[in-house]
């Protein structure tokens, strides 16, 4: 892998100074920063070839609609999937769970039915099916955690039942770093004959992703937390399902003929892409993807998991520091606690020391609530996080624990 200057030497934010301290930037699970290559792109779609896709004619609106579909080329090569029309480019990850909670909720959930999530879900994996549920009188149930932070797998056969429509469950856990084994998890809902949406938020940017070796349902992303521009995300669904669901959302680009009388729509992935779409933000994100594969999949989950390991025993040499999450695998997400401290007044000394950690809830209020704690201080790290940084995290802990403690 490129050595780890010329890496930060990549993303211009890094080099920066906050409260006249050079900038500790471990908030990379709320939002990972952009290498220049992302910036230029951006920049040079709007000052040089901006047009709207899939409607002109002209040269300019041709080779953007060229760029925008070759990065959906480039989305299904980067996870592993079959076809390009599998996937559909969307606003986030937060979209595209809601996209599929209405469209597949519309089709195939009705009264008495039953989906099941985990109790590590983000609020955008449990809301859109809290929702669905509303309006279907369908039923959510949830599949719990053990104290280290791992679901409680054996209990899942336990929640399938007839009538189980759909299970979602995220990859990776925003708050403990847990990596769900998802293939075990798939193969076991299979066998009961539910479909997986896998909320891959968390997930996508730490190493190499195969949907199809997975064998999910459906695989969703955020571009800004895979170091793209914010506002573009992805749906990644097996074709028999965006076939079989119908549209969300209806206005321009997802119609084929439009008559007062009766409207036919287009296949997909166009049929759920309604609207002029962010199409600068996704071919951005294919510059993104292609930085990444610069550096290697591989590559980045290895030196993210040393930096993990690295971080957790310089944490744990804190006395009364205590990591909420232990799973045997975990990744780039660790929260902590010290003593009676609270997460927001260690998360303040923090910020006045140049470090960016975020505090609270993390957007999942039921795992935070199953642990009867306030919140926790969470560092999340990227590959172009360094051991250096790591130690200014732990001796703004210590400072912090001196002043507060
Ligand atoms: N799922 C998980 C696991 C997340 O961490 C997040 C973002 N924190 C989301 C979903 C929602 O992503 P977005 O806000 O980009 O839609």
């Amino acid at each position: 892998m490129k050595d780890i200057r010329d890496i930060r030497a990549d993303f211009p934010i890094l080099s920066r100074t906050v409260y006249g301290k050079p900038l500790v930037y471990l908030d990379n699970g709320a939002t990972t920063q952009k290498p220049g290559v992302v910036i230029e792109t951006l920049e040079r779609l709007y000052r040089e070839e901006n047009s709207n896709i899939h409607r002109g004619v002209h040269h300019l609106s041709e080779r953007m609609t060229s760029l925008y579909e070759e990065t959906r080329h480039k989305v299904q090569h980067f996870i592993g999937a079959a076809r390009p029309q599998e996937i559909v480019f969307t606003a986030g990850t937060t979209a595209a769970i809601n996209l599929v909670a209405y469209s597949f909720g519309e089709r195939f959930v009705g009264e008495g039915d039953e989906i099941i999530i985990t109790a590590m879900e983000h609020h955008a994996n449990i809301v859109p099916w809290q929702m669905l549920c509303e309006r279907k009188g369908a039923r959510l149930r949830v599949l719990p955690v053990d104290g280290r932070g791992e679901l409680r797998i054996e209990l899942l056969d336990t929640l399938f039942s007839e009538r189980t429509r759909l299970m979602a469950v995220t990859q990776v856990s925003n708050v403990l770093g847990t990596v769900n084994p998802m293939r075990e998890i798939i193969a076991k809902a299979h066998a009961a004959g539910v479909p997986v949406l896998v909320d891959g938020a968390q997930g996508v940017q730490h190493g190499v992703t195969d949907v199809r070796q997975l064998d999910c349902d459906f695989y969703v992303f955020s571009g800004h937390k895979i170091y793209a521009p914010t506002g573009i995300g992805v749906l990644y669904a097996k074709e028999k399902w965006l076939e079989a669901m119908p549209p969300w959302q209806g206005g321009g680009d997802m119609i084929r003929r439009v008559t007062f009388e009766k409207t036919t729509y287009q296949d997909p992935p166009l049929k759920f892409e309604a609207g002029t779409m962010n199409y600068a933000g996704a071919i951005a994100l294919g510059a993104a993807l292609d930085y990444l594969s610069s550096l290697g999949m591989e590559e980045i989950r290895e030196r993210e998991n040393e930096l993990t390991q690295y971080a957790t025993r310089r944490l744990e040499e804190i006395p009364g520091l205590r990591i909420y999450g232990n799973a045997t695998e975990k990744i780039s997400v660790i929260s902590f606690l010290v003593g009676e401290i609270h997460p927001s007044d260690m998360g303040m000394i923090l910020d006045k020391l140049g470090i960016a950690v975020r505090t609270g809830h993390h957007c999942a209020e039921p795992l935070i609530d199953h642990y009867s704690i306030p919140g926790t201080v969470r560092a999340s790290m990227a590959f172009y996080n360094t051991q250096e940084e790591i130690d200014i995290l732990v001796e703004g802990v210590k400072k912090a624990v001196e002043m507060l403690g």
